[in-house]
């Protein structure tokens, strides 16, 4: 015998060729050159394309005994002669619910028609290459299934990490506000006996009627009475603000520095 290839068909959703090299009676077959294979890497099937393209297209057997002759091969019969191809028998690969995965030439140097045992070979290289494209597109299905799980994993771990991260944050703010709230009703208690103002110094231009109860005191040399909401609020807003201490007046220590 002489060559024989493997031609996966294009356009029928095989999306990866399968490339093997059948060996016909121990002799290994010499190679198609190149700019053969390339030529006609991904061509079109159909009626008269070829020995290949017809195979194909009509999902059986196509027997061209002489390209030089044959109508089949009228478009290809210049690139046929640059390879020395003479003869190409052609049997599609057929999947087990009918579907085409590709075509399995056999080809010659010279004209030839084939034995029915030449014939039988080919059915067998067609079906035994069917099951191994099968088996490979199966493989490759579980594979993407596979790494699609994992992406999906990947990406639950990032949502699971993230939702973490925020819960210990919002613990963390929570701790500090009730620090804060706890210092704020100590200093509350500790300044209760020093004069201050009756009324709250930070609301602003529209002011507040609460009772001043904390004494706040800036880096400035500010200080000022406010009620627990608005010194809340001036002490998580202004980083140079913190409570005074009744013993400094809140600015004795940073005035003597
Ligand atoms: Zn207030």
């Amino acid at each position: 015998m002489g060559l024989a290839s493997i031609a996966p068909t294009s356009g029928t959703g095989v999306s990866n060729p399968v490339s093997l090299a059948p060996k016909a009676s121990g002799s290994a077959a010499p190679s198609l050159p190149d700019f053969y294979n390339e030529a006609i890497d991904g061509i079109a099937t159909g009626e008269g394309v070829g020995s290949c393209g017809t195979a194909a297209h009509r999902r059986e057997p196509v027997i061209v005994t002489d390209i030089a002759v044959d109508p089949f091969w009228n478009d290809f019969r210049d690139l046929a002669g640059r390879a020395g191809l003479a003869a190409c028998w052609s049997t599609p690969i057929l999947a087990r619910d009918g579907g085409l995965l590709g075509t399995f030439a056999m080809y010659h140097r010279t004209p030839r028609v084939p034995q029915e045992t030449d014939l039988a070979l080919a059915r067998l290289f067609a079906g035994t290459a069917a099951l191994a494209i099968e088996r490979h597109h199966i493989e490759q299905g579980k594979l993407a299934a596979e790494a699609r799980a994992t992406s999906a994993n990947d990406e639950l771990a990032k949502v699971v990490r993230v939702e973490r991260e925020l819960r210990a944050e919002a613990e963390q703010r929570a701790a500090a506000a009730a620090e804060l709230a706890a210092r704020m009703r100590a200093a509350a208690a500790a300044q209760a006996a020093t004069p201050h103002p009756e009324h709250c110094q930070l609301g602003g231009a529209a002011g507040c009627t609460a009772p001043a109860e904390i004494k706040i005191a800036d880096s400035w040399g500010d200080a000022a009475w406010g009620c627990p909401t608005h010194v809340e609020e001036a002490i998580l807003n202004v980083r140079s603000v913190f409570i005074a201490n009744e013993e400094l007046g809140g600015l004795t220590a940073y005035l003597n520095r």
